[in-house]
């Protein structure tokens, strides 16, 4: 279940957001807390509105402390009595209701009114300092303690951290199957507990309104969780698949892997994996049997040390960006960037073999393309900023071919069939790797930068009559050739690894 947290500055904002977000949530959570003025008449408000709500949505009720990451700092006496009138006049399903505060005498009061009125009670805690060893233990007594719902937020620090979140929830699960609980990592690194909130032990996840004004660090919008991670398909046990990567909440692979999965109707949920410890991943991609990934920036290379099985150009490249599950804690590695590079050039009828390439950059993404070009029998000239790179990458793909540096004066002389532009300069839409560059009619000219989908060098070229591909054409042609690896894993509903 989706659980909207209302950010809203006063009543009529938070029920207005409920309003515009309802056709993706379960349940919200009305933050008080957020409200600028709180109180009694703004509570009564409040409740005039919850009824305009047709069909009823439930929800929790919350007056968070700023210690525990809210916006209440006035006296606990007062935030007490505030809750104490909201829960008469606003009759919440829910209210959320700190471990440490329901330790207090005024805590249990608060309790023993829940109760009377049949409103259930979250026993919350929520930990800014990270992820405690001991979180399996910790949990075991904050649910043995009253309360209806354990809820236990931590800060994800890296990823080993989601491990042991993923342990205790767990755990819990076997100590208590029925138990009522949520379980969630705050953060980035924390964001698969907030899409797979069931394989956290979770009855919900928590989502935020759009804007600035987000209701916890890592929380999504409703709508980003239903359709650009699929977050119902997930929910109902469809396999999964991931794009990894650090930072990697930005892709464009989650929303075009679940349009495909949803356009062939396979069921099949792709999710965004933040992550910075490839080890701990690893595991708990198995933990959470994912079955396909998409492997971007910082991790294609530390993958490797994980495949049962690579392809030719996995070998030669030292990189992987696509993994597909053989078996448990089985995977093999393919490199879509390569044909993901060559499709537009095929489709434009570029002639490779023989033809004079010259490629800028000398990165990741440039040793992708400088293998392709050199299967294809291109020859080939480096620019780098940093020859040494150049070289370097020349020397580790065991190939030879020239290396310049960007003020070398060829660039200033010679023409080349095919420029390929492989830098993340031109990305701020203002600048070129090498200005002085000529660029005739006769070039095809071929930058991979997708944001902006068209970069200076673009304009430049399109505007000398060249034949242009922009890094939207090579994106999507590599996400192509990773789902035609992912359907296969699809659609089927998941076998125990
Ligand atoms: P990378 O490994 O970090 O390499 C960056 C390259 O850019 C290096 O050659 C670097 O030169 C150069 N560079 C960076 N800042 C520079 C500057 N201020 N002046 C001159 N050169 C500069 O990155 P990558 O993974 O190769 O990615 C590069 C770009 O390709 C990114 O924009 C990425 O989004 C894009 N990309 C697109 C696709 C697609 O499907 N369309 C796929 C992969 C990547 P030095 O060696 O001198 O540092």
């Amino acid at each position: 279940m989706i659980c909207l947290t209302t950010t809203g500055g006063s009543p009529e904002e938070a029920i207005d957001s409920v309003r515009s977000n309802r056709q993706w949530i379960d349940l919200f959570e009305l933050r008080l807390d957020r409200w600028e003025l709180l109180e009694e008449s703004a509570l009564r408000r409040a409740a005039e509105l919850l009824r305009t709500l047709e069909p009823r949505i439930p929800f929790v009720l919350t007056l968070r402390r700023s210690v525990d990451g809210g916006g209440y700092a006035g006296p606990e006496e007062e935030r007490q009595e505030r809750l104490r009138q909201a829960l008469l006049l606003l009759s919440p399903d829910w209210i959320d209701l700190e471990d440490e505060v329901l330790e207090t005498a005024g805590g249990l009061t608060l309790f023993e009114e829940a109760k009377r009125r049949e409103v259930a009670v979250i026993r919350s805690v929520h930990d800014f300092g990270g992820t405690p060893e001991d979180l399996g233990e910790r949990l075991e007594r904050l649910e043995a303690a009253p309360g209806d719902v354990a809820k236990y937020a931590v800060t994800t620090g890296g990823t080993a951290d989601l491990l042991l979140l993923h342990a205790a929830a767990e755990e819990a699960r076997r100590r208590d199957p029925a138990g009522s609980r949520i379980l969630l990592g705050m953060g980035t690194l924390g964001t698969v507990s907030r899409l797979l909130p069931g394989a956290f032990g979770s009855l919900w996840s928590y989502a935020s309104p759009p804007g600035e004004r987000l209701g916890a660090p890592g929380q999504l919008t409703p709508r980003e969780l239903v359709e650009r991670f699929a977050f119902r398909e997930a929910a109902a046990g469809a396999p999964l698949f991931a794009v990894l990567g650090n930072p990697v909440l930005h892709s464009g692979s989650p929303a075009y892997h679940n349009r495909r999965f949803r356009e062939e109707h396979l069921e099949a949920a792709y999710l965004a994996f933040p992550a910075d410890d490839i080890e701990a991943t690893m595991e708990l991609f198995d933990r959470l049997a994912l079955r396909g990934v998409s492997v971007t920036i910082p991790h294609k290379e530390a993958v490797l040390a994980y495949l049962d099985e690579r392809e030719p150009s996995v070998e030669a490249l030292g990189a992987a960006n696509t993994l597909t599950r053989t078996g448990a804690q089985r995977w093999r590695g393919t490199n879509t960037d390569v044909p993901g590079f060559l499709a537009p050039l095929r489709e434009e009828r570029t002639e490779l073999s023989g033809s004079r390439a010259l490629v800028i950059g000398a990165g990741g993404a440039a040793r992708a393309v400088v293998y392709a070009l050199f299967e294809e029998g291109t020859e080939v000239t480096i620019a780098n900023r940093t020859v040494s790179r150049g070289e370097a990458l020349l020397r580790s793909l065991g190939v030879r071919g020239r290396v310049l540096g960007l003020d070398a004066a060829p660039l200033r002389e010679e023409q080349f069939d095919l420029i390929v532009q492989t830098t993340s300069v031109g990305m701020d839409g203002e600048s070129e790797p090498v200005p002085h560059l000529p660029i005739s009619g006769e070039s095809v000219v071929y930058d991979i930068i997708y944001t902006p989908p068209e970069t200076p060098l673009i304009l430049r070229a399109r505007a000398a009559g060249a034949t242009v591909i922009t890094g939207d054409r090579m994106f999507r042609a590599q996400a192509a050739e990773q789902f035609s690896l992912f359907r296969p894993l699809a659609g089927e509903s998941p076998k125990p690894l």
